[in-house]
C-alpha cells in the first residue's frame, strides 16, 4: 500500500508573509493525481479558510487519516469523513486500522496554559500517552515535533514529552510537522521520525510502502 504523507498545508485564500496560499489544495490533488496513494496521512494545519469542498477531491480518490494543528477548524477536521464513513479523523487515545496499519495521533499543539481549544498542556499529553502505552501501534502522528538538536532555528523547537510519547509507544514511524523548517528523517532508538513541511514555502511530501503492518523506508520528496 501506497502512502502519502504531508503536513501544513496552510490553505487560505489569501498571501501568508508574500506567499500566495490560495493553490495549497490544487498542489495537493496534483501531487495524489501523480502518486496515486491508497492512504494519505495528515499532521493537520490545513488552514482554517479549508472547508469541506476541499476535502471533496481528496476523499474520493483515497484514504485520509489526520490530527488538527493550529490553524485547522477543528469542527470540520472531526466531520470529516471517508467513503467507507468512517471518520478521516485520529481522535486523542484511539488506534485507528487501516489494512493492517495502526495509526494514532496527538491533537494540537502544547501550551503552558489552555487558552484556546487545540492547546494541551504537557500533563494532558502525558494522560495520552498513558493511554497509548503498552499497545501495539505502526505510526504516531503528532502535530508538535521531538525535542532533537536537529530541529532547531537557532534554538531547539520541539518537547521532550513528544519524545517520551515515542520512546513509550515505540512505533516504527513518527510523523510530525508545525515547525516549518526543511523537511527532516531522524532516528530514535527503532523509531523513524520524519518532520515535514508541506506548505506553499516547501511544498514537500513523504511517500512510503507498507504492507502487512510493516512500514518501508521514508522518502521525502521535493516539488
Ligand atoms: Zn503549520
Ligand atoms: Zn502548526
Amino acid at each position: 500500500m501506497r502512502i502519502l504523507i504531508i503536513s501544513d498545508l496552510h490553505y487560505s485564500g489569501g498571501t501568508f508573509h508574500g506567499l500566495d496560499e490560495s493553490r495549497s489544495f490544487d498542489w495537493l490533488y496534483e501531487v495524489i493525481e501523480r502518486e496515486r496513494p491508497e492512504l494519505t496521512l495528515s499532521t493537520g494545519d490545513f488552514g482554517v479558510e479549508a472547508d469541506f469542498d476541499h476535502f471533496k477531491p481528496v476523499l474520493e480518490k483515497e484514504y485520509l487519516l489526520t490530527i488538527y494543528g493550529n490553524h485547522d477548524n477543528i469542527e470540520l477536521i472531526k466531520n470529516l469523513k471517508n467513503n467507507d464513513g468512517s471518520r478521516c479523523w485520529l481522535e486523542d487515545g484511539l488506534i485507528t486500522q487501516y489494512k493492517g496499519l495502526r495509526i494514532a495521533g496527538i491533537n494540537g499543539n502544547i501550551a503552558r496554559f489552555k487558552r484556546k481549544a487545540h492547546h494541551k498542556t504537557i500533563e494532558e499529553i502525558e494522560g495520552i500517552i498513558s493511554n497509548y502505552s503498552g499497545k501495539k501501534m505502526d505510526v504516531l502522528i503528532t502535530h508538535e515535533v521531538l525535542e532533537h538538536e536537529l530541529i532547531s532555528r537557532g534554538r531547539m523547537l520541539g518537547y521532550r514529552v513528544i519524545n517520551k510519547a515515542i520512546k513509550r509507544i515505540n512505533p516504527k514511524l513518527h510523523i510530525c510537522g508545525h515547525v516549518h523548517i526543511p523537511s527532516q528523517i531522524l532516528k530514535t532508538n527503532e523509531t523513524i521520525s520524519l518532520n515535514l513541511d508541506s506548505s506553499t514555502k516547501r511544498r514537500e511530501y513523504a511517500l512510503v510502502e507498507a504492507i502487512n503492518g510493516k512500514v518501508g523506508n521514508v522518502k521525502i520528496v521535493k516539488t
